[in-house]
């Protein structure tokens, strides 16, 4: 890495959790009805995340897209000399061209598609919402039709798609997606919480499918692919593939949403989602390491977790 690197700075602003999907695992699953922010609100944010010199704004909900004000959030952030304004989304709206006509012509530099299934049975069955996975497809078609070339992808792994996760992969492959995470189910809140036994896979098992979508990657020519979320032991040889350990070089990350504001969300994870355990002691890859969702710990147990 150069002598002079810098970490980025990136500014997470939540707009509200409202969604036209209903995820089965979304860990904002209680929190539908609270109040959207107002467009006020969110410009204001812009421009103090501008103060603070960000680099990257990413802006989502819930599902920002569907706000009648989104273009004109991205807009302003791209005015204001915001480097990199991204959103993580469902897609469905690309299904309609002019509308996805509109957000690129507003600005945004890229988009993250949260695929979770490698067809309909599977993605609409998670989101809960009939023809998602279809507009999805449709609006990353749309896209390409439009030249808009920064797609990106991410799948929440649960028990109903571990197996399906090279399928999902083959899928991405197909549609010459460069950058795609596949992230082990947050169970701390929401969804996963409520629902545990039901959605939440062993590690052991979902790991195997997950480090296969990772090779798939790296098979058609994809090295950016990566995992998010997981106990390192279970992904040895694979450790330029982990999130975390990248964006802790890469990124200062603060969340900016209705109901908190964290200024390091790196850090706060850390402390109060993830856990390694007392059999973790003397694991070679302890500093390197998030361990595991303490949730997890809690309701699984520690047992698979194999320190070397
Ligand atoms: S044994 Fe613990 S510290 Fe070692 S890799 Fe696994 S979870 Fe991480």
């Amino acid at each position: 890495m150069k002598k002079n690197f810098q970490k980025k700075t990136k500014i997470v602003i939540f707009t509200g959790y409202s969604c036209n999907n209903n995820c089965r695992f979304c860990i904002n699953s209680n929190k539908r009805e609270f109040v959207e922010k107002t467009t006020e609100e969110i410009i204001r944010e812009i421009y103090l995340a501008k103060k603070k010199k960000a680099n990257i704004i990413e802006i989502i909900g819930g599902e920002s897209t569907i706000r009648p004000d989104y273009t004109q959030l991205v807009s302003v952030a791209k005015k204001i000399g915001i480097k990199e304004v991204l959103s993580a989304t469902n897609g469905r709206i690309f299904s309609d061209f002019s509308a996805a006509k509109k957000i690129i012509d507003s600005g945004i530099n890229g988009l993250i598609f949260s695929v979770h299934g490698h067809n309909s049975k599977t993605h609409d069955y998670l989101t809960r919402s009939k023809g998602s996975f279809n507009e999805l497809i449709k609006g990353i078609e749309n896209l390409k039709k439009l030249g808009f070339r920064s797609i990106n992808g991410n799948t929440t792994v649960v028990k109903q798609n571990m197996r399906f996760l090279p399928r999902i992969a083959e899928l991405y492959a197909k549609y010459k997606i460069r950058n795609v995470e596949y992230i082990f189910v947050d169970p701390t809140y929401g969804g996963a919480y409520d629902d545990f036994k039901k959605l939440v896979p062993k590690i052991s098992k979902a790991s195997v499918y997950m480090r296969k979508a990772i090779d798939i990657g790296l098979d058609n020519g994809y090295d950016q692919w990566k995992v998010r979320y997981v106990p390192l032991c279970y992904f040895k040889g694979y450790e330029k593939h982990i999130s975390e350990i990248n964006e802790r070089i890469l990124f200062f990350t603060e969340h900016w949403a209705p109901d908190f504001k964290n200024t390091d969300a790196l850090a706060s994870r850390q402390i109060i989602s993830r856990k390694k355990t007392n059999r973790c002691k003397g694991c070679s890859r302890y500093n390197a390491c998030e361990g595991i969702w303490t949730e997890y710990i809690k309701r699984y147990g520690d047992s698979e977790l194999k320190p070397e």
